[in-house]
């Protein structure tokens, strides 16, 4: 596995001179992916971890497990964290954030219907080895609007996921301020702040194309673990 060598880098080849941390994500923060899940929105956000050893580049080729069942790509807007929130104010929140990225919340969609059915904790869906490939970093003072940037997800040249962050249901700062209240973030953390619509099963020797508005675009390949 090529884990994040405990660095983070930007897309202007710097390294950030913390370690990678934890992954917070939030599910179900676009209306469009609650529909076509078959879920009701929640009334507040909700929140799951993914440990760092599940963070990979995404510019090495994505390596899916096979033996569990369908993996779904999720594209998502990612946020690097500067400094520690801990019960924060949107505007804490807000000017902690030092990096902008793109990252697929990589599911293993049958097993975690299972493990929903049973009442039983998502980790073994969503926070193994390798389930959170994350691009570099752009830095945070090159993005005008973090609201106003489209996710986008190409799947052997056919357009599947498409959605402006406009669209989010919490906004980022209030979802950081939101997660500061249950988890600290710490320096090196990033936020995965939810898929739009059009999530779906990778097959090993899919190629994909991950965008950031015009910001990030990354092609990569997926291979069975
Ligand atoms: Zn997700």
């Amino acid at each position: 596995m090529h884990y994040f060598d405990h660095s983070i880098h930007f897309t202007n080849g710097q390294s950030a001179q913390i370690p990678a941390g934890k992954v917070v994500c939030v599910g179900l923060n676009y209306r469009d992916h609650i529909s076509e899940m078959n879920s009701q929105a929640a009334s507040e956000p909700v929140l799951f971890l993914k440990p760092s050893t599940a963070l990979v580049s995404l510019e090495q080729p994505v390596a899916i497990p096979v033996a569990f069942g369908a993996c779904h790509h999720e594209a998502e807007m990612a946020v690097l964290i500067g400094e520690q929130l801990s019960e924060c104010t949107e505007e804490q929140a807000d000017a902690a954030i030092i990096g902008v990225g793109v990252a697929l919340d990589l599911t293993l969609r049958e097993l975690q219907s299972q493990l929903k059915q049973k009442g039983h904790p998502w980790e073994k869906a969503k926070g193994f080895d390798g389930a959170c490939p994350a691009s570099a970093f752009v830095e945070r003072a090159r993005v005008k609007d973090l609201q106003d940037l489209q996710v986008r997800l190409t799947l052997n040249g056919e357009v599947r996921q498409q959605s402006s962050t406009s669209m989010m249901i919490t906004p980022v700062p209030k979802l950081l301020a939101y997660i500061s209240w249950f988890f600290t973030l710490m320096p090196g953390d990033i936020v995965l702040t939810g898929t739009p619509a059009g999530v779906g099963p990778l097959t090993p020797g899919d190629q994909l194309l991950v965008e950031l508005g015009d910001l990030i675009s990354v092609s990569t390949t997926v291979v069975a673990r």
